[in-house]
């Protein structure tokens, strides 16, 4: 059975997640309330739902947090954000576990990991998102045998105009990379 925070026996991973999430001491007061599990979209596809991602994370479960599927299946809606009644910062607190999950190695129960790396690789490099560069890499480097599945779909989305072949460049890209590079820096991520 999985304890409430209230009965914490390692605290270690909990300073952990509490320190790379601003707002992230909140999750103390985390009464497993469900309201977060109740008002995921994706709650059915998760490992562990966010209620008892935060009492695994207040039991030191690192490994079984940090390994599982939930923070890669969050979509950032904001729901269970916007409906904790200890406003803890559940969104946020998923963006973190994503971080230390990859810092780790530990992601890799999932493909979002590197779709996520892919995706922002090309932000870095372009500053928005080009869809055939973002498929054609990910199959390439991750699941090569798929891209030949995918073809057809490229296909048809290329003549029907809905995804185009070159990636353009935003206006004063340098300006979003330099805002980029300060955030990774603050953010403890290379
Ligand atoms: S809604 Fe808030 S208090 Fe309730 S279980 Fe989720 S994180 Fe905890
Ligand atoms: S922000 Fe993520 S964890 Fe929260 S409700 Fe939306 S998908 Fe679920």
């Amino acid at each position: 059975m999985i304890n409430p925070p209230a009965t914490v026996r390692d605290a270690s991973f909990l300073h952990e997640v509490i320190s790379e999430t601003p707002g992230g001491e909140r999750i103390v007061h985390c009464m497993q309330c469900g309201s977060c599990a109740g008002s995921c979209p994706n709650g059915p596809d998760m490992d562990h739902t966010p209620r008892v991602l935060f009492a695994l994370i207040a039991a030191g479960q690192r490994k079984k947090v940090l390994s599982s599927n939930t923070m890669w299946c969050c979509v950032s809606c904001y729901a269970c954000t916007s409906r904790c009644p200890q406003n803890i910062p559940v969104t946020d607190i998923m963006y973190a576990l994503k971080r230390i999950s990859l810092r780790e190695g530990m992601a890799n129960t999932t493909d979002a990991p590197a779709l996520a790396q892919t995706f922002t690789g090309l932000l870095d490099r372009y500053g928005r998102s080009f869809e055939f560069g973002l498929a054609s890499r990910y199959y390439l480097f991750n699941k090569p045998l798929s891209m030949l599945r995918m073809g057809p779909l490229g296909l048809r989305m290329f003549t029907r105009g809905r995804m185009s072949l070159r990636p353009s460049k935003i206006r004063q890209l340098d300006q979003l990379q330099a805002i980029i590079e300060k955030a990774r820096q603050l953010g403890g991520t290379a």
